[in-house]
């Protein structure tokens, strides 16, 4: 399935250990935002983005790719059973922008929706992974900076689902990513990043670099 996702659905502050580096609180309801379509970048197009307003940091996420149309799920199985895909992403975050939008208490999309602003990998069948307990990383300049597994998730992926769900409709072919673990930092010119998805039977790695 290769049409382009209606939205982007993200979640902050999924692990702990991330909120707790940003010095913000764990949340008692997900925080929910989306990015439009209009941010998604391949892996070959690499990471652009406006220097004059200030630093980009990376989020390495699991992402998931929603076969299935999901409104007001209550049951994890419902949920977990219309994800037909995942894979790795990034979630570029204009950090400085973003932090004088939230002391203003302003929306976010000015530092998460800019173009390119969602760089995805490629597709791996979901059969590859246990979504319970997926580890994942991501390297810059061959240095490993962020180490997920989604079995530290605060709320696991069926309950993320159903919450999402009951706030809107996902629909076919929308991409859900699941937050980052700690370790997010800025992005340089020049920099190579790899990010590594241990499925079941193998390492998948790509590879991708800021412009
Ligand atoms: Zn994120």
């Amino acid at each position: 399935m290769n049409i382009k996702p209606s939205k982007i659905v993200c979640i902050g502050r999924s692990y702990a250990a991330h909120a707790k580096e940003l010095g913000n609180a764990i949340p008692t309801r997900p925080v929910l935002f989306i990015k439009p379509s209009s941010t998604l970048a391949t892996l070959e197009q690499g990471i652009v983005w406006n220097r004059d307003l200030g630093s980009c940091h990376y989020e390495c996420e699991l992402t998931l790719r929603v076969d299935r149309p999901l409104t007001n799920v209550t049951d994890p199985e419902q949920a977990l059973a219309a994800v037909g895909a995942v894979t790795l992403g990034l979630d570029l975050t204009l950090r400085d922008l973003q932090s004088e939008l939230k002391g203003k208490g302003e929306p976010w999309e000015r530092s998460k929706a800019f173009d390119g602003a969602c760089v995805l990998a490629d597709w791996v069948d979901v059969s590859e992974v246990d979504l319970t307990c997926t580890q994942y990383e991501l390297s810059i300049n061959g240095e490993v900076r962020q180490q997920g597994n989604t079995a530290l998730l605060l709320l696991s992926i069926a309950e993320m689902l159903c919450d999402m769900s009951q706030a809107f409709t996902l629909e076919a072919g929308d991409v859900v990513m699941t937050g980052t673990p700690a370790g997010v930092g800025a992005l340089s010119s020049n920099d190579v990043l790899t990010m590594t998805l241990f499925t079941q039977s193998k390492e998948i790695v790509w590879q991708t670099k800021v412009l």
